[in-house]
């Protein structure tokens, strides 16, 4: 990990009068708060700093997030013919999880990956990684100028930490965490309908795939595992966009004596994405790593070519060495 400061990225940034944002595929809040959260940043200080333009790209997601600042300028496709003089990469661990953002990335003079996954693969040609922080936005608000920070930005920061703490219950809340949010409160930001419009309220739909899921779902392993799959052909029959399963996993994860949770969604025909929530023991971030994705010690994902079948057959002895 190469260690930078707000000074080190701040020369790259003056340097740059076309900067493209990116976050990583299948956005989550933090992605997308953070990238809203740096455009209006640049923005608001581009004369200062030069910049002429900033693009943000991010796949689509759902709409309660359309609550923030910023998410009206977010570009959903990847066919703009640009070139830039800086990409920056937000909560991306790794190149693949930039997704088509990769052609921007590719032709970008300079590179800068600024996240919060342990298993960051340091891709780009600054690495700023904070493993401890919460969250992405964690990071930033401490690269940001305090002063600098307005209600509008304090506003995508906060919703980037309370999605990624699971609203500052997870254990990668810290002292520090819960000083930031602090100070962004003090910016007047109206929390209580962040935290509701964004992460507490689902759709009559999502509540009844959600209660579909703990119907079907299985305990393994005697019960230490707990799991879960929805198929494309369901998903479908609801209408669902992928987002419209956020969540699940964690109400999995509150099963009494679990260790692990496992929820398996089929993204294409032969092709599920899985998600793993640890309640301590196991580090699920090891196991997403060896399949090819990655994340945190308690929360990680990867996707995979095969069954359900497949996907549990060589999940479960990963999740048993380690329970062992
Ligand atoms: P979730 O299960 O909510 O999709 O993701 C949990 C954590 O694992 C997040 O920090 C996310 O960034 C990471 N993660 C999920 N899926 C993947 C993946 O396919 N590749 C990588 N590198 N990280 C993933
Ligand atoms: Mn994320
Ligand atoms: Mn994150």
């Amino acid at each position: 990990m190469s260690i930078i400061n707000l000074e080190n990225i701040t020369k790259e940034l003056i340097a740059a009068k076309k900067i493209a944002i990116a976050g990583h595929i299948r956005p989550d809040g933090d992605c997308i708060g953070s990238c809203t959260a740096l455009y209006l940043y640049l923005m608001n200080n581009c004369h200062e700093l030069g910049i002429e333009q900033v693009d943000v790209y991010l796949e689509p997601f759902g709409e309660e997030f359309n609550i923030l600042p910023g998410t009206d300028k977010i570009r959903h496709s990847y066919d703009y013919d640009e070139s830039y003089d800086l990409f920056i990469s937000l909560d991306s661990s790794s190149l693949d999880r930039i997704g088509n953002a990769i052609r921007y990335f590719n032709s970008a003079k300079r590179k800068i990956s600024i996240d919060h996954h342990i298993t960051n693969e340091n891709y780009a040609d600054v690495n700023h990684v904070v493993a401890n922080a919460s969250s992405t936005c964690e990071v930033l608000y401490n690269l940001m100028n305090e002063d600098k920070i307005n209600e509008d930005i304090a506003m995508c920061l906060y919703v980037g930490i309370i999605h990624d703490t699971g609203i500052f219950r997870h254990s990668s809340t810290s002292d520090k965490t819960m000083e930031i949010a602090a100070a962004l409160i003090r910016k007047g930001i109206n929390f209580t309908r962040l935290i509701d419009e964004t992460f507490i309220q689902k759709t009559y739909t999502q509540l009844q795939v959600l209660g579909r899921c703990l119907t079907e779902s299985v305990l393994l392993l005697e019960g230490k595992i707990i799991v879960s799959h929805i198929s494309k052909k369901t998903i479908d029959f609801y209408g669902l966009a992928y987002t419209d399963l956020n969540g699940i996993i964690d109400q999995l994860r509150t099963a009494k004596n679990t260790e692990v949770a496992v929820f398996i969604y089929e993204t294409d025909f032969n092709e599920h994405k899985v998600s793993l929530r640890s309640n301590g023991i196991v580090d699920v971030s090891k196991i997403a790593h060896l399949f090819g994705g990655g994340g945190h010690v308690k929360a990680a994902g990867y996707s995979m070519v095969g069954t359900v079948d497949d996907v549990i057959i060589k999940l479960l002895p990963q999740i048993k060495a380690q329970l062992t």
